[in-house]
């Protein structure tokens, strides 16, 4: 056993505390295995890697899928029992699967089948996504949990993994005590350890850990995650290494290479909060700006391409007037929305302490505030002219804006505390919204009107 900890201790750098927990509790040889075990934490703190890599090592018989392509349940077992059978649907055997089983009672009959088909092997069943069980049917995961109970003592760990900490499952579920496991995030030394011990490069480690840190010094600001860091790294290192190559600079002459790298690194950063091109399109881009000031030319991207949040995005009608109503109550006073948005307010005189007032603190200065959802709608409703009902419709299409990153939520994570929200996009960008629907935002603006 200390062998296998220490070998997949090496193999997978700083999830040493986590690695000899998890061994230790699935235990070599026939050692029995926990009914259901639930690991949590950020996504891309190895969770999966830790997991796969350790229960290979043991040998154990292992399902692995992810919740998120089970449409319904049915998949979901099948898929489950195909893996653990070792059946593969192929056109040799006409796409047929190990049973077809939609229910939990099938399910848990077909495992002991499998287990004594295979002669009692250690079997496992992990599932990624695990949160995305509590909208299926509501007793699967108390099922999963025990499945050890229910078919009757086969050997076999229902692993459920999820970003979500348990105290979110247990409310939706009832029951379901599975030994709970954090993984934590790496710190910033961490990072740059596994980024620089999973290099593929020719130059010294020095020169890699330096470059390893001058990356991260811009990004961990942005983002801790070690897939997206792990893709800026590579993706930025061949620009980094450009003057050595073309014998302008040593490998030890760091300013000059920074000097080379910084404004790319600054338009990556752009990118990284909007998340708004893929890399290849990222890379084009590069390829495009590096040829064009080679040949003179002002770089011509194609307007999609830009990454300044000017990209062109086509939202439905409603979610337009949503996205207005959002940015208004951003950056509009609470106090003001009567005089914007009601017929008779009555005239205001402007006096020369509320200029001064109004100078002293520009909104837009300062940037987007929180306001609570009553009166997002409330300005919704007034400044569209049709009468729409509150429908769920609606209200969906303020949960597809927070997805699209165009208004950000805050809090309303539990029932009680009710959700605030903000307008995430800039000024320019709300104009060319309210220009396609022909509405003068300007006007309506505290800081302009
Ligand atoms: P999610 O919650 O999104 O499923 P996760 O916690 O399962 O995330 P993994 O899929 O295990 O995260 O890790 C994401 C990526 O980071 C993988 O490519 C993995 O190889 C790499 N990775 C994670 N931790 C380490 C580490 N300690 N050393 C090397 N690579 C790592
Ligand atoms: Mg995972």
């Amino acid at each position: 056993m200390e062998d296998i900890i220490a070998e997949t201790q090496q193999e997978i750098p700083c999830r040493g505390r986590q690695i000899s927990f998890l061994a230790s509790i699935l235990g070599e040889d026939d050692s029995p295995l926990p009914s259901s075990l639930f690991l949590y934490g950020h996504s891309g703190t190895g969770k999966t890697l830790v997991t796969i890599t350790l229960l290979k090592k043991l040998g154990i018989v292992t399902s692995h899928v992810n919740c998120v392509e089970f449409y319904t349940s049915r998949v979901m077992y099948e898929t489950i029992l195909n893996q653990l059978s070792g059946t593969v649907p192929s056109s040799n055997n006409n796409y047929t699967s190990y049973a077809s089983c939609d229910n939990l009672g099938d399910f848990t009959r077909h495992v002991r089948e499998i287990a004594k088909e295979r002669g009692d092997p250690r079997m496992a069943i992990v599932l990624e996504r695990s949160e995305r069980l509590r909208d299926c049917d509501a007793n699967i995961l108390p099922v999963l949990c025990r499945l050890q109970e229910l078919t009757q003592d086969v050997n076999i760990v229902v692993i459920l993994c999820s970003t979500l900490p348990v105290d979110k499952f247990r409310a939706s579920t009832g029951f379901m005590e599975p030994i709970a496991f954090h993984f934590p995030q790496y710190t910033k030394d961490e990072l740059v350890r596994i980024l620089v011990t999973r290099r593929v490069t020719d130059y010294s480690e020095e020169f890699y850990t330096n470059y390893v840190n001058l990356v991260l010094s811009v990004f961990y600001h942005a983002t801790k995650s070690l897939p997206e860091l792990k893709h800026l790294v590579q993706l930025n290192f061949k620009v980094y290494c450009e003057p050595i190559e073309k014998g302008e600079a040593t490998d030890t002459d760091i300013k000059k290479l920074w000097r080379n790298i910084e404004p790319h690194l600054k338009k990556a950063m752009s990118s990284v909060y909007l998340r708004e091109v893929s890399s290849s399109q990222f890379e084009r881009m590069q390829s495009l700006v590096s040829e064009s000031t080679t040949s003179g030319d002002l770089p011509q991207l194609q307007p999609q391409m830009k990454l300044t949040g000017t990209t062109k995005i086509e939202l439905p009608f409603y979610s337009k007037f949503l996205l207005i109503s959002a940015y208004l109550a951003s950056y509009n006073p609470a106090r003001t929305d009567r005089r914007f948005f009601m017929k008779h307010h009555g005239k205001q005189r402007k006096t020369q302490a509320m200029i001064k007032a109004k100078e002293r603190s520009s909104n837009q200065l300062v940037g987007p505030k929180p306001f609570p959802l009553e009166r997002l709608m409330a300005i919704f409703y007034s400044i569209i002219e049709d009468k729409v009902s509150p429908t769920a419709n609606v209200f969906s299409q303020i949960s597809t804006l927070v997805t699209l990153r165009l208004v950000t939520q805050i809090g309303g994570e539990d029932q009680l505390d009710a959700p605030k929200y903000k307008c995430a996009v800039p000024l320019d960008f709300i104009r060319g919204i309210a220009r396609t629907v022909g509405f003068d935002i300007v006007r309506y603006l505290y800081d302009y009107a």
